[in-house]
């Protein structure tokens, strides 16, 4: 969408915002549709080809506004949909629209909401991986009793993002019994399924007891991909509860070539991918599919009386309050809904193979320049790459790394992250443009420091 698009676009969504205040009168206040209406509606699938914004806005006032309470639109219009009874449409889109993404990720169908299992839109990754957590946590308290607390134990990668140290914390897990297992260069910084034996079987041994698994499918740093399969069933031999985090790379599974990343996921019991990462929709969206919704229900409900109602006493409805940690919560399926109908399938893999494209271009200028070197493997848009100067001292090239980061970033005309792997001071890039400026212009700052 360019600048103009934009523009369009927004005029068309103030002028609709606007519309729906002036005619708010004319809606039920309470929603007058039956459980599973907005099913019937819609169609199985996300489209393949994009659709128009019009069209979009037009399904809003048919399908989506009789829906509501009284309140919609995410923020224009401000609702708080936690059980189906506040907002059947927001419920229900939310149901749909992960169903719709399950299916171009081809998860199994055992994460469909119409299984046993089901999705849900969480604020972040790092509260899927919690409310996850708590759910295995509890599970296996309730087989073994509560006083065995300080026996479970968390393994994962030293890749895995700090989000699942955060959980550990929240969840009451004994910080020595959160484990991280070294990863190696020669692994390309993926966990070996033998260092996860090996550690599971020392611990089973000393009376511990095996609680979760989170692998990663792009890691924060290098984005490397633990080998799910492999994992997966050693979860399964010890009755682990297996967390597949696919925060920033899922995005790239839609498209068939890079699904194979995913091989494995039926091994899984829940899995994360940031909608608001790297699939055009803004912050928040992380989408969390689990395949024993019960597992998270039993966790996280409560049924006060102020919210008791006929739907859920039936039964026969999600209410999302019970996946979650806060009671509250926005439509955000809408924006997801919104992006999966505005760009289409065939949009999305293009965009993310574009940007993987413009990463290999970028990897081939770096490592085809002697004065630098690839410092992991490039799998998706992501590449971590450092600067060889003539002496090879470790410390003085991880210092002449930071003194390049610091003079890039604070040029303010491009910007790099960096990362510490094995050891050494990374920099890590990400292209969006066709122009090959960021490499010229990291390459006129390696000229002008004269570290060769
Ligand atoms: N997992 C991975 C692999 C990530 O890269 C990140 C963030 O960079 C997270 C989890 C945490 O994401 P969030 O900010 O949505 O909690």
């Amino acid at each position: 969408m360019d600048a103009e698009q934009l523009r369009e676009h927004g005029h068309k969504m103030v002028d609709f915002i606007a519309d729906y205040y002036k005619t708010i009168e004319s809606f039920p206040v309470l929603s007058q549709v039956e459980p599973g209406y907005l099913r019937k509606l819609l169609p199985d699938s996300a489209p393949v080809q994009p659709e128009s914004l019009q069209a979009v806005l037009e399904d809003v006032q048919r399908k989506i506004l009789p829906g509501f309470l009284g309140e919609m639109l995410s923020a224009g219009i401000n609702m708080v949909g936690f059980s189906w009874i506040t907002s059947p449409a927001a419920t229900e889109l939310e149901m749909i629209v992960l169903d719709w993404l399950a299916n171009m990720l081809k998860l199994p169908d055992d994460f469909l909401s119409t299984g046993a299992g089901g999705g849900v839109i969480q604020g972040t990754a790092s509260e899927a991986l919690l409310v996850v957590l708590l759910s295995a946590r509890d599970k296996v308290l309730r087989e073994v009793g509560k006083d065995a607390l300080g026996r479970l134990v968390v393994y994962a990668s030293d890749q895995t993002h700090s989000s699942l140290q955060k959980a550990c914390q929240i969840a009451g897990i004994y910080p020595e019994n959160c484990k991280p297992i070294r990863t190696e260069i020669c692994n390309e910084y993926a966990l070996s399924p033998e260092s996860l034996t090996d550690s599971i079987s020392h611990d089973v041994a000393s009376g511990l007891i095996p609680l979760f698994l989170c692998a990663t499918v792009g890691t924060t740093s290098s984005t490397a991909v633990d080998p799910l399969l492999a994992l997966g069933k050693i979860t399964k031999r010890y009755g682990i509860w297996f967390h597949v985090d696919a925060a920033y790379a899922g995005s790239a599974c839609i498209c068939p070539e890079y699904r194979h990343h995913l091989n494995g996921i039926e091994e899984a019991d829940s899995f994360n991918m940031n909608c608001h990462k790297w699939f055009l929709t803004n912050f928040d969206c992380s989408a969390l599919w689990i395949k024993d919704r019960h597992a998270l229900i039993q966790s996280l409900s409560t049924n006060p009386e102020f919210l008791k109602n006929k739907a859920s006493q039936g039964g026969t409805v999600v209410d999302y309050k019970d996946w979650q940690i806060p009671l509250g919560r926005r439509f955000r399926s809408l924006k997801l809904w919104m992006v999966l109908r505005l760009y289409g399938v065939e949009n999305l893999q293009s965009y993310i193979r574009n940007h993987i494209d413009l990463a290999k271009h970028f990897e081939h200028l770096v490592s085809q320049d002697p004065r630098f070197e690839m410092v992991a493997t490039r799998t998706f848009s992501l590449v971590c790459f450092r600067v060889v100067p003539a002496n090879k001292n470790e410390d003085y090239v991880n210092k002449v790394n930071r003194q390049l980061l610091e003079a890039v970033n604070s040029s303010g005309k491009i910007f790099i992250s960096h990362t510490v792997l094995s050891g050494k001071y990374v920099l890590r890039f990400v292209r969006e443009t066709e122009s090959a400026y960021g490499f010229r212009y990291l390459v006129n700052i390696v000229e002008a420091s004269r570290v060769h």
